[in-house]
C-alpha cells in the first residue's frame, strides 16, 4: 500500500458490547469523512465484528481483529483463527503488547500469527515497543531489533508490502505518557533501519509505520507531521467519540489530496 495513505486504527480493547460498538460506529459513520488516502480502521471486540462487517461501509472504515489464532482450523477450544475472520476484517493486530505482557505471547507466537494472516489475506499490523526497564537500560533498539526479527522471520519482501508496523512504547500504553516526538522518529528510524538490513531499502521505505500510546485529540497533529509516520494506533480516545473524531479530522487534513 502507498505510504501516502495515513491509517488511523481505533483499538476498542476489551469495552463496547455487540449494540453499544454498532451504535458508537453509526455516530462516527457521521462525522468520519471519505478520502482514497486515508483508512479508518476499527477494532472492536471479536463479538462485534460480524455485526459491524454487515453494516460498516467499507470505503469509510476497515475493520481489524484485536488478536486471532494463528492455525487455520482443528480443535482448538475458545480459539478464531484468521480463517475465520477472512472476508470479515481487512487487518489484525499482532504482538499487542498487552498479548505479549498480559498474556505472554511470544516472538514465536507473533511470528506465526503474522504468517496466518497473510496467508488468509489480513494485513497485520506488527507491534513493537520496549518497556520502562527495557527503555532506561538503553536497550530500546534492541527490543525493536528483536521483536522485528522475531515477528517478520519467514517473511519474503513481496509479503512485506502487507505488513504494517506500529511502535508502541509499552510505558506509554494506556498511561497517558506519550512519547515525544523526536523519541518516535528515532525509534522509526530504526524500525527502518532494520528493515533495510532484511529487505533492502526499497521496500523498507514502502512499509507503513505508526506510532501508538496515549495518543490524544490535542497530540495527534504532532504525530501525523512527522514525514516518518503513516498513522496512530489509538487506544483510549478512540472510546471517545469527539476525541477520535478529531484525530480522524487530523489525519484527513494532513493527506495529500
Ligand atoms: C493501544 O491500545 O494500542 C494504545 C495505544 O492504547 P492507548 O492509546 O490507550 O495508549
Amino acid at each position: 500500500m502507498s505510504r501516502d495513505k495515513k491509517l488511523i486504527i481505533g483499538n476498542w480493547k476489551m469495552n463496547l458490547g455487540v449494540h453499544d460498538s454498532s451504535l458508537f460506529l453509526h455516530r462516527l459513520a457521521g462525522t468520519v469523512k471519505i478520502h482514497r488516502n486515508l483508512e479508518v480502521i476499527i477494532a472492536p471486540t471479536m463479538l462485534a465484528l460480524q455485526t459491524l462487517s454487515l453494516q460498516v461501509n467499507y470505503k469509510q472504515f476497515k475493520l481489524a481483529a484485536q488478536n486471532f489464532y494463528w492455525r487455520d482450523h482443528g480443535a482448538f477450544t475458545g480459539e478464531v483463527s484468521a480463517t475465520n475472520l477472512r472476508g470479515i476484517v481487512q487487518y489484525g493486530l499482532v504482538g499487542h503488547s498487552e498479548r505479549r505482557h498480559v498474556f505472554n505471547e511470544t516472538d514465536k507466537d507473533t511470528r506465526a500469527k503474522v504468517q496466518a494472516a497473510i496467508r488468509n489475506g489480513i494485513r497485520p499490523i506488527l507491534c513493537v515497543g520496549e518497556t520502562t526497564n527495557e527503555r532506561t537500560a538503553g536497550e530500546t533498539r534492541d527490543v525493536i531489533h528483536d521483536q522485528l526479527i522475531g515477528g517478520l522471520a519467514n517473511i519474503t519482501s513481496e509479503e512485506l508490502s502487507q505488513v504494517v508496523i506500529a511502535y508502541e512504547p509499552v510505558w506509554a500504553i494506556g498511561t497517558g505518557k506519550n512519547a515525544v516526538p523526536t523519541d518516535v522518529t528515532e525509534a522509526v528510524v530504526t524500525i527502518r533501519h532494520q528493515l533495510k538490513h532484511l529487505y533492502g531499502a526499497k521496500a523498507a521505505n514502502e512499509v507503513q509505520v505508526l506510532y501508538g500510546g496515549s495518543v490524544t485529540a490535542d497530540s495527534a497533529a504532532d504525530y501525523l507531521a512527522l514525514d516518518e509516520i503513516d498513522g496512530l494506533l489509538v487506544g483510549g480516545a478512540s472510546l471517545d467519540e469527539k476525541a477520535f473524531s478529531t484525530i480522524v479530522e487530523k489525519a484527513y487534513n494532513s493527506v495529500k489530496k
